[in-house]
């Protein structure tokens, strides 16, 4: 195994950059480790070797040539979620429903990537359009957690952290419409930021819940995070919820945090993330980081959020609401899957048909959920009452964040579950959530920083920073404070503490990959 795959996106462009090892064989060295391992931890649906190796091979080339790196990421390989478009990829976001559709376009995030000299690996697993915890809801098996091949890497985008903690990339995208980069991150032992809502584009990101999907960065350190929001963040007039403002300065503040003095910084301890249904070991180590931030000069506040309680059933109303919206356009008539088509049935049957059989049951409850919640006579009730509340969340952080500069807890209430458990009851799945859904419903930033393993059962537990809108250097200057004491107060950086994974010559003879 290359000892590459372990170099942290930073170490890895600085020595493309001083040309001490090419793009190339950074990228061949990913490319074989997911050869080695990926059959056993599903991270991707497509793996592009030849169009990685090609970008790489541009990298060197203009190095070579003596031109400046087009970004300071130029060379480094990435994991893109299956719900962005790539041109020359396959898109199906999980689904079977887009299974063999090739999208015309990159979406922005994908095509300020490739301008940045970024090196796409591939797409990675998801739940079918990112409805979900566990990465289980995918049409195409579920992903596994490289912690324990038992249990799930959280979800939607568990393949994108995954493949950072099998070290199958150094660095990948996720969007978090309720956790999903967040949940995921934490489960995994990685880092995941959810920028601003309208920070990153949403242009050729699939679509689930337009008011609430955020594109953004994965990573297994904070400073490489910072990098890649910087790469992929900013205004395109292509996306009319972009912000046209300066992307917040979040490299600086992951740099300026590493120095490790927090003083003068305000931390609010959210009251209402604590009680009932978090496990122990999962409070004893949040408990431990606020300490931790203490220790580091921060000042530790505790404050009251009182609405946060009504976040998940809100989001349960607007997200499949907008959904049920968003999923119309798979009708059989322009992407993917059609079935039924020249039996001499109606346009309506082969629509009907190919929605029954191309969506999963999780998509199709909340198609259901919504389209009722939508309907004239209970608007009022469900969809307007949600919208109500998500107001008083977004007072809540208002509050909040008059008298502090930054809000934490833990990102998820457990750590990993076994692969099955909540497969069957959706309102345990949901509940992964709790902690994540304000911040989407509120539209400002938060992000989740690796804070140890849980010590009932070994598996790592995340520190949920959250800040206000626009604010996003403000996390990031605390998530990589906390970073720098973590590693020293736990003898080194966490991740390189993932069980070795069995690397096997069965690689390859994997039937749940589609299209690798
Ligand atoms: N798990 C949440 C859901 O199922 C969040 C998903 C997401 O952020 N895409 O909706």
């Amino acid at each position: 195994m290359s000892e590459l795959i372990r170099l942290t996106a930073a170490e890895l462009a600085g020595r493309i950059r001083a040309r001490e090892v090419s793009s190339v064989e950074v990228t061949r060295a990913h490319l074989d480790r997911i050869e080695a391992v990926d059959h056993e931890v599903h991270a991707f649906l497509h793996v592009d070797t030849d169009g990685a190796l090609a970008a790489a091979e541009a990298v060197d080339d203009g190095l070579a040539r003596g031109d400046e790196p087009a970004s300071p990421l130029a060379g480094v390989p990435l994991a893109l979620k299956d719900v962005l478009t790539m041109r020359g990829a396959p898109t199906t976001c999980g689904s079977k429903i887009l299974e063999g559709w090739h999208p015309p376009y990159d979406a922005t995030v994908t095509a300020r990537l490739r301008a940045a000299g970024v090196v796409l690996l591939g797409k990675t697993n998801m739940d079918e359009f990112a409805m979900g915890s566990s990465t289980e809801n995918s049409a195409y098996g579920p992903t596994r957690n490289p912690w324990d091949l038992g249990r799930v890497p959280g979800g939607s985008g568990g393949g994108s952290s995954a493949s950072l903690a099998a070290f199958e990339a150094p660095l990948a995208i996720g969007t978090d419409t309720g956790g999903s980069i967040r949940q995921p991150g934490s489960v995994t032992g990685t880092v995941g930021v959810k920028p601003t809502y309208g920070g990153v584009s949403r242009y050729g990101l699939v679509a689930f819940s337009s008011s609430l999907d955020q594109a953004g960065p994965c990573a297994r350190t904070v400073l490489d995070a910072a990098l890649l929001h910087e790469v992929i963040a900013g205004h395109d007039p292509m996306d009319s919820t972009s912000i046209d403002a300066p992307v917040p300065p979040v490299v600086a503040a992951a740099r300026e945090g590493a120095l490790g003095d927090l003083r003068g910084v305000r931390v609010g301890v959210v009251g209402q993330f604590r009680g009932d249904g978090y496990q122990p070991g999962v409070l004893r180590a949040f408990e431990a980081a606020v300490e931790q931030l203490r220790e580091l000069g921060a000042e530790v506040i505790e404050v009251s959020c009182p609405h946060f309680e009504y976040a998940l059933p809100a989001y349960y109303l607007i997200a499949p609401s907008e959904c049920s919206s968003n999923l119309a356009r798979f009708d059989a008539m322009r992407y993917g899957l059609r079935v039924g088509d020249g039996a001499g049935i109606s346009a309506e049957d082969v629509m009907a048909q190919t929605r029954e059989a191309g969506f999963g049951a999780e998509v199709k409850r909340r198609v259901m959920i919504g389209t009722y919640a939508l309907s004239s006579g209970y608007y009022d009730a469900y969809y307007g009452q949600a919208q109500k509340v998500r107001t008083l969340i977004t007072r809540d952080f208002d509050a909040a964040f008059a008298t502090v500069d930054v809000l934490v807890s833990p990102t998820t209430p457990t750590t990993a579950f076994p692969i099955g458990e909540r497969a069957d009851d959706p309102m345990a799945m949901y509940l992964a959530d709790l902690c994540t859904i304000p911040s989407n419903l509120a539209g400002n930033a938060a992000l989740t920083v690796p804070c140890g393993l849980s010590d009932e059962d070994g598996l790592p537990v995340g520190l949920q920073v959250m800040a206000p809108a626009l604010q996003d250097h403000r996390m990031y200057r605390v998530a990589a404070a906390y970073e720098v004491a973590r590693d020293a107060a736990q003898g080194g950086p966490l991740i390189q503490r993932v069980p070795e994974l069995r690397q096997s010559a069965l690689a390859g003879a994997d039937d749940r990959k589609v299209g690798g």
